[in-house]
């Protein structure tokens, strides 16, 4: 006989451990189960490392920055291994924690590959369980190229690993986690070379984002090589070389970074057995409330290939544990307006529409403010950078549909932001709050 639960959630992630977490907060019996790391991508090989690196080029920007100050500062040197090793013990301590939190909780801890006997039953290494309602949170992993030598490259997750700076890098890709991994590798001292398919970075950014910060980018000495087609990857003496299909040798790298997107953990998970579908690419497609085809299988967080960041899992997640145990029939995710920020040097925030998607959405009822000016801090530093901002506004009453940022804080100025945005602000409400002074972000309140 199976182990009997009420839910069972497949992944201990950000995504599996918000709809266990809050099932169990409702009462319901459940059970987890992770075959790594208790925390998930987020946790292990995202978000938190890749905060603590972007932290790291930070501290080293700041020092430099330093001397516009009066600091007579002398930088000897930067510790690859010592950061390294005190990141990998916070993690360790956030894997405990979810450890010590999930039996805290009631919730059933099963460490192992599950995989979907049929609609109703999981097996994990020999060991049945059944529910009612299953979570299928497998999250998803670097993509790697189909191209010969793709094994010589890294992925993000092999960044993470890294034991020592490398010295020459090539990133190739033009995503989020392209231009981040571009962006500590070149501040922390590397020199860094970032290939594009395209002609652009953030290809589904607002344009003023996108070209921004391939002008920054390219100001602080990354060189950016766009249209680059790969055809190979092979050893070049002591180091590594990419063969273009255009015939072009780029050599002398000592490590090659594969960051061309991610594919879901689908393979191997009994899909078939339940009779969930997956699309084209491997995603499982859910309705407006997580289900998948199958009733009583849901689906949340990046497996499903939709807003693949943290807060969304959890939030899908956390909807879905109160629709179904919590009493809240019509509980769901909203997945309009969904801020997020690019780590990258200077940040980017962003909410809401693109202006290229305001003006296919909205025509000629669109107006836009945009600012670009250099930060006081900047005015000391002697760094050569600025700020940028834009408000894409709709319709006579002006409701302020997208709001992007890139620039120094925008990581931080976003939140409150988008807060107004979803309560429907318009440009007379941003234009009617008090500004903050001296700060960038009282631009926002003052455009004209
Ligand atoms: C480099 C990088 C940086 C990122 N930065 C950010 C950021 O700054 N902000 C942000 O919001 N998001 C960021 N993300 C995205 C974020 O990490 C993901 O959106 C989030 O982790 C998705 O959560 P999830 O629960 O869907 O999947 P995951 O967190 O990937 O968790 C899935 C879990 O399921 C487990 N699993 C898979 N298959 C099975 C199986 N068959 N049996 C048992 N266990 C299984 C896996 O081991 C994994 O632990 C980043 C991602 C990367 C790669």
């Amino acid at each position: 006989m199976p182990e009997q639960f009420d839910l069972i959630a497949i992944g201990g992630g950000s995504g599996g451990l918000s709809v266990a977490e809050r099932a169990a907060a409702h009462g319901a019996r459940c059970a987890l189960v992770e075959r790594a790391r208790l925390g998930g991508t987020c946790v292990n090989l995202g978000c938190v490392p890749k905060k603590m690196m972007w932290y790291a080029a930070h501290v080293a920007e700041t020092l430099e920055d330093a001397r516009g100050y009066g600091f007579d500062v002398e930088l000897r040197g930067h510790d690859w291994k010592a950061l390294k090793a005190a990141r990998d013990r916070h993690i360790q301590g956030i894997n405990d924690w979810y450890r010590n939190y999930l039996a805290d909780s009631d919730i059933t801890l099963v460490e192992g590959e599950a995989r979907l006997v049929d609609a109703r039953t999981v097996e994990v290494d020999g060991r049945r369980l059944a529910a009612e309602h299953i979570v299928l949170a497998p999250g998803g992993r670097p993509a790697v190229p189909a191209v010969e030598g793709a094994q010589l490259g890294l992925t993000s997750d092999g960044f993470f690993a890294l034991e020592a700076l490398p010295r020459r890098v090539a990133v190739v890709g033009a995503g989020y986690i392209a231009v981040e991994i571009a962006g500590v590798l070149n501040a922390l001292g590397a020199e860094v070379t970032l290939l594009l398919r395209g002609e652009q970075l953030l290809r589904r950014f607002d344009p003023m984002l996108r070209e921004a910060l391939m002008e920054e980018m390219l100001a602080q000495g990354v060189n950016i090589i766009p249209r680059a087609q790969i055809g190979s990857l092979r050893r070049d003496g002591d180091g590594l070389a990419i063969c273009c299909v255009q015939g072009q040798v780029l050599g002398g790298f000592d490590a090659v970074i594969w960051a061309i997107g991610r594919r879901p953990n689908t393979e191997g998970l009994g899909l078939e057995a339940a009779g969930v579908e997956v699309d084209a690419d491997g995603h499982i497609p859910v309705d407006a409330y997580q289900n998948t085809n199958v009733p009583g299988i849901y689906a949340v967080g990046d497996v499903t290939g939709r807003a693949m960041l943290t807060p969304v899992a959890i939030a899908a997640g956390r909807r879905l544990a109160d629709r179904l145990f919590g009493g809240r029939p019509d509980a769901r995710l909203d997945y309009e307006l969904i801020p997020t920020v690019v780590f990258s040097h200077p940040p980017i925030g962003t909410v809401g529409l693109s202006e290229d998607e305001a003006r296919d959405l909205h025509g000629e009822a669109v107006k836009c403010y945009t600012t670009r000016f250099t930060p006081l801090y900047h005015a000391l530093s002697g760094r050569d950078t600025r700020t940028a901002m834009k408000l894409v506004c709709v319709g006579a009453q002006e409701r302020v549909v997208g709001l992007h940022v890139i620039g120094r804080d925008a990581d931080e100025i976003l939140q409150g932001f988008a807060v107004a945005l979803r309560m429907g602000a318009t440009k007379a409400d941003l234009d009617r709050t008090v500004a903050i002074h001296p700060t960038s972000a009282e631009e926002l309140v003052t455009m004209r």
